[in-house]
């Protein structure tokens, strides 16, 4: 178990880190529904930065980051919590392209370079918080940035990796956010930028062997402090009670169809594959306290 999220403050807590590995969690939903390198790359980036939002949260809250651009994976969605838990999903999990040359896989190719990222914080409070941004790369980490600053106005660096192997499972995954606070000095973004630039890929550093405690420690200068370090996990929150009231909101009248044609429903969980069955007396139930 080496998937974990790690907070920390830098540089005289003028700089705040968030760095993640999250493959574990990534792997449990490739094995659960079949996913292809392509789509597991761009699943895995959008999983680190929703995990690392998460860790932006506190206690019951929760956020949800879907990107919705033109290319064949369709809609990516993953939510996270304030405690590391994490589920994601693809609308198109079969989905694979390479670069020609690098034989890196093409996320870009896969999520499409137009369209939307929408996050959505659940801040228990009246209203949801709901920022959209249009994508401007389709990488997604250039993006998020991109969301960060104009959504949240808070300047930040978004870096993220994953990486597959022939077996379709992640090797590695994760990344990290670099967020600068307000009346951060100058010399200090300076520097910051010079060692990001320098720095190898999320890719490259997992593959030679560097924790996110090592991460964090590059990223940070001599009033580097670890805030907090917590497991990540996959955790499905979906219950036939979910499904229950998902049925319910479909009406009277589409409930009735689906008694009379099949006499019975089988829902899956897009997140993680599990089955829920329906038979015609629980449906006839259902039916009643539709609308
Ligand atoms: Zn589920």
């Amino acid at each position: 178990m080496n998937n974990f999220l790690l907070k920390a403050l830098a540089y005289d807590k003028q700089v705040r880190i968030y760095v993640v590995r999250c493959d574990e969690a990534l792997n449990e939903i490739a094995e659960r529904l079949n996913y292809y390198p392509s789509a597991l790359a761009a699943v895995g980036r959008v999983m680190a930065f929703t995990t690392m939002m998460g860790g932006m949260l506190k206690l019951e809250e929760t956020v949800t980051v879907k990107v919705e651009g033109d290319g064949p994976i369709g809609l990516i969605m993953a939510e996270a919590d304030a405690h590391g838990h994490i589920r994601a999903y693809a609308s198109n999990p079969h989905c694979h392209f390479e670069y020609n040359d690098l034989n890196k896989l093409n996320v870009k190719q896969t999520v499409g370079s137009m369209g939307y990222i929408s996050v959505i914080k659940d801040l228990k409070l009246k209203e949801p918080f709901i920022g959209t941004i249009p994508i401007i790369n389709g990488e997604l980490g250039e993006d998020f940035a991109y969301y960060l600053a104009v959504s949240e106005q808070v300047p930040s660096v978004v870096s993220l990796g994953v990486l597959v192997n022939e077996n379709n499972k992640a090797i590695s995954a994760g990344g990290f956010i670099v967020q600068l606070l307000p009346n951060t000095k100058e010399e200090v973004i300076d520097a910051l930028e010079k060692k990001i630039r320098n720095l190898p890929t999320m890719s490259e550093l997992f593959s030679s062997d560097y924790t996110i405690d090592d991460i964090g420690k590059i990223l940070g200068d001599d009033t580097y402090e670890v805030v907090d370090k917590l497991p990540v996990s996959f955790k499905c929150t979906c219950s036939k009670e979910r499904f229950s009231s998902g049925i319910i909101s479909l009406g009277k009248k589409e409930i009735e169809e689906m008694i009379e044609q099949d006499h019975q429903a089988n829902t899956i969980c897009h997140f993680c594959g599990s089955e829920y069955k329906f038979t015609e007396d629980e449906l006839i139930k259902l039916k009643e306290q539709a609308k």
